[in-house]
């Protein structure tokens, strides 16, 4: 589903952001992506979305050769992908409902299906009751189901989760890692950044761990073990 081979980032000022990344992530699976602050994992996904072009090696997502899509496919390929911010980035002066109904407008969606759609989704988000508030109205953990319920509402085959727990408390971060839960066991691939030691004990999942750029320990076991 996602296949790093031998991929470097260079920007403009000539440092290696990301080193000779060597990955493969298979449809379904769910990741931690951990590291520093400016270890690279910002940039990883960068790449993933293509707001970043890579500067060496391959970089194949959902069976595309990344570096090949063209300028005015780009916004097709990322259907494939739901993005989750940890700053939500949702349109402040529309109501939940119709920030989530806006995802399906742009790409197109039958208008009879939407309505349903939408209403669907904030339920499986648990945040039906509130669709007709103003992101102001709402909490963090909130804001977070809204940002995860626009993300899913297309249904993309990866979920990529910028330290999406990073301004939420322990107990609506569980909830959100309930909800991304609960969509990776419905297929969807969920590759998540985040910094929360708590999180990781909670949720065993692989961890990938990058470091100035590389990839430094990649685990699949069952618990991982933080070493302190
Ligand atoms: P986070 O650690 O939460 O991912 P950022 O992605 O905003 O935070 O930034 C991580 C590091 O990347 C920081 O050290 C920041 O200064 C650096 N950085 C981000 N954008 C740029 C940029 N356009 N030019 C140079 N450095 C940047
Ligand atoms: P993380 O998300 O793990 O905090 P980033 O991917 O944001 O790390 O940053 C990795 C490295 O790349 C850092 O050294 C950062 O300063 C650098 N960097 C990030 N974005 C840019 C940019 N647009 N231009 C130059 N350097 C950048």
């Amino acid at each position: 589903m996602i296949k790093f081979t031998n991929v470097d980032k260079i920007y403009n000022d000539g440092n290696k952001s990301l080193d000779n990344i060597n990955l493969g992530i298979k449809q379904g699976e769910f990741v931690f992506l951990v590291g520093p602050s400016g270890a690279g994992k910002s940039t990883l996904f960068k790449l993933l979305t293509r707001e970043e072009k890579i500067s060496a090696g391959r970089l194949s997502v959902v069976g595309q050769e990344i570096t090949k899509i063209k300028p005015n496919k780009i916004h097709k390929y990322r259907r494939h992908l739901g993005i989750v911010f940890q700053d939500f980035k949702l349109l402040k002066e529309k109501t939940v409902f119709e920030n989530v109904e806006i995802a399906m407008r742009v790409v197109g969606a039958n208008p009879k299906d939407i309505r349903p759609r939408v209403l669907e989704i904030l339920h499986k988000v648990g945040i039906a009751d509130k669709h007709n508030k103003y992101p102001s109205e709402l909490s963090g953990g909130e804001c977070q189901r809204v940002c995860i319920a626009r993300a899913i509402v297309n249904k993309p085959a990866i979920i990529i989760a910028d330290e999406c727990t990073g301004n939420l408390d322990i107990y609506n971060s569980i909830g959100i890692l309930n909800i991304l839960n609960d969509i990776n066991a419905e297929g969807v691939t969920v590759i998540m950044a985040t910094h929360d030691i708590e999180i990781l004990k909670l949720f065993p999942k692989r961890v990938i761990e990058i470091q100035k750029g590389k990839i430094v320990k990649d685990t699949k076991r069952d618990l991982y073990e933080i070493n302190v």
